[in-house]
């Protein structure tokens, strides 16, 4: 399409004090697209999404989210524009219920409370089950189910851009396929994705674009269309 990019990152040096994780990635994502950045453990994924939420800051390259340049700006000021980040392992409260948990997930939009609850009805026609156990405390329910509560409550903040780190972590396959299906879902709502993961094949089915990414720089970037599994796999997970 002729769409400008929602985000774009070029290039991107960021790490740790002096310690460079990520050293060269470039990718972008389109409104109602979803991109995939795959690599091995500690190949610098997490470290990319922290940045692009502003967590780490930038030692080279830039990023653009609707055509500005926001390498300087805030994580809130990211946040007020349009991003939401759930990360790795994001625990839900267990202790405050489904619908608690989407509520203080709007929280840092300053609307009634009125907004807040058509929100909530939008999240629960994407998760019918948020809505079937609202009223339960969220430990009450399965992973899986949880992790689309921590989806549901970034999705309170009405955000443009989903920054998702690894939602399919420590999920059964069968689950994980779900939570993909219902993650593919939310492009049809607008809004771009980026996606890390480490469950390859559940992710490219999903996926517009893939990233691949080791040792802090691209190694392999293109529609999710033309990337051939099994080359992926061999080349980079060390599949047999
Ligand atoms: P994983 O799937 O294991 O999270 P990843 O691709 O997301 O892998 P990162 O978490 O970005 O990788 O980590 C990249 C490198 O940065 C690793 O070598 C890691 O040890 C290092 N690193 C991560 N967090 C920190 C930190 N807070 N301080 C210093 N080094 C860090």
């Amino acid at each position: 399409t002729t769409q400008a990019p929602l985000l774009k990152v070029e290039r991107m040096v960021t790490g740790y004090g002096d310690l460079r994780v990520v050293r060269d990635v470039s990718f972008e994502v389109r409104a109602g697209r979803l991109t995939v950045l795959l690599g091995r453990n500690g190949a610098g994924k997490t470290t990319t999404l922290r940045a692009v939420s502003g967590l780490n800051k930038l030692a080279g390259g830039s990023i653009t989210f609707d055509g500005e340049p926001i390498d300087k700006r805030s994580v809130a000021d990211r946040v007020r524009m349009g991003m939401s980040y759930v990360q790795e392992g994001k625990r839900v409260l267990h202790a405050q219920t489904i619908e608690e948990n989407l509520l203080l997930g709007g929280r840092i939009r300053k609307v009634r409370r009125a907004v807040l609850h058509e929100e909530i009805e939008r999240i629960y026609s994407l998760f019918p089950i948020l809505k079937e156990k609202r009223s339960l405390p969220a430990g009450s329910m399965s992973g899986g189910q949880q992790q689309m509560l921590a989806i549901g409550s970034a999705l309170m903040a009405k955000p443009r851009l989903l920054l998702l780190d690894e939602p399919s972590g420590g999920l059964a396959p069968v689950v994980v396929k779900e939570v993909m299906q219902r993650v593919a879902e939310l492009k049809e709502t607008g809004i771009g994705i980026v996606l890390v993961e480490q469950a390859v094949e559940a992710s490219v089915a999903i996926a517009d674009d893939v990233v691949v990414v080791d040792m802090g720089r691209n190694v392999l970037a293109g529609p999710a269309a033309s990337v051939d599994l099994e080359d992926l796999k061999r080349a980079y997970f060390g599949a047999p």
